[in-house]
């Protein structure tokens, strides 16, 4: 059981710890040459996991903390793929990409913004540097389910991928619209189709609690339909209203966000549900 007293004592809005340090820990004194050192000096019988980010998307999310790029401007990819091979380049200088490769991510954004021919470009590239993925390495992608086609899911799984995390956040339609994300569950469930197709052996998906309008009976509904989906994972995250850091969550009117008590029993809720 929650100690709610607790949670209302401490209830700040911060960072949702993803990774850590936090990302607003992430600073520039860090410099060019202390990576290099760090890169270099790497214990070399330790295997490889690697990250990373595609970071364009078309629209903006309004809840959305992500490092994004909104474009559709078909050249900043093309020169993304041009920066990446550079990137990839200056990195096997000084890291031995012969070690074996456990783990890769690729994370956004929207990864499956770039096309299936663009993304198997990516991959061959990263493959030619790193050759050595282990047999069943986890290989895995986020996925908006709004911009997945099945030519990118052969790609993905023909190139060893074998994990995917689909954004859904919540199926109420008002919570939707008011975060600028419409996102009908056939669409969900279609793209869920596809990943089992493709033989994807975990599905991951995020839901969000503490959005406009949300209730804990709204989200109820979600998570009903989220478990129809038969998701491997889920992850439920704390939304972190930030305006002062993310100018897209300006958008969103504050007089809608649920109150902590109610966000807690969802959280409560959440985990009884799936626990149950
Ligand atoms: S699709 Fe994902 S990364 Fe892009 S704005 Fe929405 S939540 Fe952020």
């Amino acid at each position: 059981m929650l100690d709610f007293a607790k949670f209302t004592k401490y209830s700040k809005p911060g960072p949702r710890y993803t990774s850590y340090p936090t990302a607003l820990e992430f600073s520039d004194a860090y410099a060019y040459d202390e990576y290099i050192k760090k890169l270099e000096s790497q214990d070399e019988s330790r295997p490889l996991s690697l990250y990373f980010h595609l970071p364009f998307c078309k629209n903006a999310c309004y809840f959305c903390g992500c490092s994004v790029v909104f474009t559709s401007k078909e050249e900043k990819m093309l020169r993304y793929i041009e920066y990446l091979k550079r990137e990839l380049e200056i990195l096997s200088k000084h890291l031995n990409c012969k070690r074996e490769v456990i783990q890769m991510h690729f994370g956004g954004g929207t990864p499956t913004f770039f096309s299936a021919p663009q993304l198997k470009i990516i991959i061959d590239e990263i493959k030619s540097y790193f050759p050595n993925f282990i047999p069943n390495a986890e290989i895995s992608c986020e996925i908006d389910p709004r911009h997945i086609d099945e030519d990118q899911m052969r790609v993905m799984s023909e190139a060893g991928f074998n994990r995917v995390s689909f954004g859904i956040q919540d199926f109420n339609e008002q919570v939707q619209v008011a975060v600028h994300r419409v996102q009908p569950y056939s669409i969900t469930k279609d793209a869920m189709d596809l990943a089992r197709k493709y033989n994807m052996v975990s599905v991951n998906v995020d839901l969000i609690y503490g959005l406009p309008y949300q209730t804990l009976g709204t989200f109820k509904e979600t998570l009903t339909l989220a478990l129809t989906l038969n998701p491997d994972r889920f992850a439920v995250f704390n939304y972190a209203h930030v305006p002062w850091l993310k100018k897209t969550m300006r958008k969103i009117d504050e007089t809608t966000l649920p109150e902590p008590d109610e966000k807690l029993a969802i959280m409560q809720y959440t985990i009884d549900f799936l626990t149950s």
